[in-house]
């Protein structure tokens, strides 16, 4: 009899490069899948999950692989239908950070952690060949990106696909509880007439390199609030592995082999960089990720004004640039990183509320929400990370550079918005 493995999907819902599936077909498991509704908050967050979720099953279906969108708790249902299905493996996605590696954790502790493989498949560089201990991970991101640029540790794709993988049909465990696996039609509309899934993100990537060919002018534009090409939007199916870093990374090498090099195309992979960093950083300071203290253990001291926390989340703060942003937010999911840095300076900073507040906000907001980037951005703006620097964002100043005409506030502040004295506008 084949030994039989049940793949766990979670933040890595696709087919292309993906080493669980490569892992499950080299070595002739027969296979079921499951997914858990676990992921999202807003709206639009479970709309965009739910959408993923449905391309990938509708892909197995295709190739006759039972794929299920379940309820409850991973912890809970994995070990039933091991168990009830004389499964020999699970076969899941690893994680960076101490929360959902805790998850993982109690299903090896219930399974025994022999039964439960691991892959770390989200970032660009191949851990197995940073030449360094995680512990030993520079503060300073400069010198991350310049030890990965002297050593050859970025990633290869793996060729996974679905016609050399075996399914089963499963004795479904008592009490389990589905989803169905449609979705809502009547919001379609994701920031940007982004599409959800797989194929949403290479199309991305084909409209972003091939068709627009904006990567080549990324330098220049990736600081704009405005415009979909301002940069690649690719975070959004990255958060939820519908696209790998490795395979944005090998497109993007194509392009370069094609086009040339450039200082927009060399930037774009600093900026994937950054995301391992921010990864590889989770994995070295644990729960402080999380900790309102941070890396320094820094005891300031932070207010929790509900009103204000209220205001910044609703955009009625009065200072017009952060306002239009934290509306964004709030009615697509989306924010751009310039619009992330302000409003989080903003209200850690200026308005002294306690930042664990607001990536709790974020977390629940971003369409592309991803743990490591989001608590790991928001630890550095707080000025409780490694940044000696400790900069606070003139949210005015910022606005006269980056949104001179009002075209962007004007996009987003409703007509009847009242500006605060000392807005930017007044
Ligand atoms: P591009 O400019 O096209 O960059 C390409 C890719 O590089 C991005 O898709 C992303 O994967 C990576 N990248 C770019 N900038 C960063 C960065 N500063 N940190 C880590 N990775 C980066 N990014 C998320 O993906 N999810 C989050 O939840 C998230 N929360 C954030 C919270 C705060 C307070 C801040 C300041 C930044 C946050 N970021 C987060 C990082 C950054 O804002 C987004 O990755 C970026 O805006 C996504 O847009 P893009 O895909 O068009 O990026």
């Amino acid at each position: 009899m084949k030994k039989r493995a049940l793949l766990w999907f979670t933040r890595d819902l696709r087919i292309q490069d993906n080493p669980m599936l490569y892992w499950a077909a080299e070595n002739s498991f027969e296979v079921v899948a499951l997914a858990f509704e676990t992921y999202g908050n807003s709206i639009i967050q479970k709309e965009y999950y739910q959408r993923s979720v449905f391309e990938i099953e509708s892909k197995f279906r295709k190739h006759k692989i039972p794929f299920y969108l379940l309820k409850g708790k991973p912890e809970q249902e994995v070990p039933r239908w091991v168990q009830d299905n004389s499964i020999d493996l699970v076969l899941t996605q690893d994680s960076f950070n101490t929360r959902d590696r805790k998850a993982l954790s109690r299903i090896e502790n219930k399974l025994g952690a022999q039964r439960v493989k691991t892959f770390f498949n989200q970032t660009l560089i191949d851990i197995d060949k940073i030449p360094f201990e995680i512990v030993n991970l520079p503060n300073v991101f400069t010198q991350f990106r310049k030890i990965v640029e002297r050593s050859d540790c970025i990633g290869a794709e793996v060729s996974s696909d679905l016609s050399s993988v075996l399914g089963f049909s499963p004795k479904i465990p008592d009490g389990a509880e589905f989803l169905p696996l449609t979705t809502n039609s009547a919001s379609e509309a994701f920031p940007f007439n982004l599409k959800a899934g797989e194929s949403g993100s290479l199309e991305r990537i084909n409209e972003f390199f091939w068709q627009t060919n904006a990567v080549a002018n990324y330098k220049d534009t990736r600081n704009g609030m405005l415009a979909k090409d301002d940069s690649s939007k690719l975070s959004v199916g990255l958060g939820l592995g519908c696209i790998s870093a490795r395979t944005i990374y090998h497109e993007l090498k194509k392009f370069e082999d094609l086009n040339g090099a450039n200082e927009s195309t060399e930037w774009f992979i600093f900026e994937l960089l950054w995301r391992d960093y921010f990864k590889l950083l989770a994995s070295k300071i644990g729960d402080k990720l999380f900790s309102r203290a941070g890396i320094s253990q820094q005891t300031k001291s932070w207010t929790s004004d509900p009103n204000s926390f209220a205001a910044w989340c609703n955009g009625e703060t009065g200072a017009d640039f952060i306002d239009a942003n934290m509306i964004e937010l709030k009615e697509t999911g989306w924010m751009s990183n310039r619009g992330r840095q302000n409003v989080a300076s903003y209200l850690a900073k200026t308005l002294q509320i306690d930042w664990t507040l607001g990536a709790q906000y974020f977390e629940n907001s971003l369409i592309d929400f991803d743990t490591e980037s989001n608590w790991g951005n928001w630890l550095y703006v707080a000025g409780v990370g490694t940044d000696p620097r400790d900069r606070v964002f003139n949210y005015k100043r910022q606005a006269e550079m980056y949104d001179p005409d009002f075209a962007y506030r004007k996009a987003w502040l409703p007509t009847n918005y009242s500006f605060k004295k000392d807005s930017s506008s007044s």
